[in-house]
């Protein structure tokens, strides 16, 4: 295990040393929200970058709501102590940072308090375009979950019990991850991921209305295909569309950009990474970095 401190309601803590009751809530029911913050170091600059932290704290205040707790917390003060937490461990490589708001105490499911958070680092490195790999998904049996019974929106712990049952279900048959389709049969996202498509060169992406997370890699990536001259279509996406694709990829703070070469057993495009795939994963590379300051309105440099 990686030797870390980390923010441990209130206070900076060996990680192995943060204890929850048993009996809580979060413990019991998985009652808690939590974002998956990445942190670039820019070599160059010398310089390590959080990306997009007030889109990920307005999507914590979502979840909050949503689940119903109320987030003891400020902007500033998430600022604040992420920026504590991660000078202590004086990381001078890339990261991802772990927010979990919890319910602790011991309650029930319905329980709206004691609200606590920690926040922990774990060393995590970029992926390389150079060694990108293609990986091979199946559509799960599975059905992704929805707004109306366990909304995909609320970034909440208990979610990723829907994506370990596609999970399990992938490596069981052979696959590397489960693609979700939701209620209506449409595709949703993969198990901790969106998803795009490349069709006649036009990138593809389902909405934000079709049981999947409102991602910020989602939103960034939809934003710098403008800036390449590629098309983007928000839209419901068919099953046997991605057996037709060029180029199939997830997407997310931790999936950054990950190709999928077959779906189904069915090669996708060449069956290897894609060429706009890899062409927006240097484009995402160098706006996590915030290489050029073009991109100073996403990236908060940490020191
Ligand atoms: N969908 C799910 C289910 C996820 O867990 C994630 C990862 N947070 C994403 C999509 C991608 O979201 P983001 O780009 O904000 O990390």
């Amino acid at each position: 295990m990686e030797s870390r401190k980390i923010w441990f309601k209130g206070n900076i803590v060996q990680s192995t040393d943060a204890k929850v009751n048993v009996l809580s809530p979060t413990s019991q029911f998985g009652l808690n929200i939590f974002e998956g913050i990445r942190c670039y170091w820019n070599q160059e600059k010398n310089q390590l970058f959080a990306f997009r932290l007030n889109e990920h704290f307005d999507r914590l205040f979502n979840s909050c709501k949503l689940i119903g707790i109320k987030c003891p917390y400020n902007k500033q003060q998430l600022t604040e102590y992420l920026i504590e937490t991660i000078r202590v461990n004086q990381y001078h490589e890339d990261i991802a940072v772990r927010m979990t708001i919890f319910v602790d105490g011991e309650g029930s499911w319905s329980s709206v308090e004691p609200v606590e958070m920690f926040i922990a680092p774990i060393t995590r490195k970029r992926t390389l375009p150079e060694s990108l790999n293609g990986l091979s998904a199946c559509i799960s049996t599975w059905e992704r979950i929805s707004d109306n019974c366990f909304p995909p929106r609320v970034k909440a712990g208990a979610n990723y019990i829907n994506g370990r049952y596609g999970h399990l279900e992938a490596l069981r048959n052979g696959y590397d991850l489960p693609i979700f389709l939701g209620r209506n049969g449409k595709v949703t996202e993969g198990a901790g991921a969106c998803l795009f498509m490349v069709r006649h060169g036009d990138l593809i992406t389902p909405t934000l209305t079709s049981s999947v997370l409102e991602s910020i890699t989602r939103s960034t990536l939809i934003d710098l295909s403008h800036e390449i001259g590629i098309k983007v279509s928000v839209r419901e996406v068919d099953r046997t569309e991605l057996y037709l694709a060029d180029e199939v990829f997830l997407c997310g703070s931790a999936a950054e950009i990950t190709p999928i070469t077959s779906v189904d057993k069915q090669s996708i495009g060449s069956g290897l990474p894609g060429e706009i795939t890899i062409s927006l994963l240097h484009k995402y590379l160098g706006a996590v970095c915030n290489v050029g300051r073009k991109y100073d309105q996403w990236t908060m440099s940490i020191y």
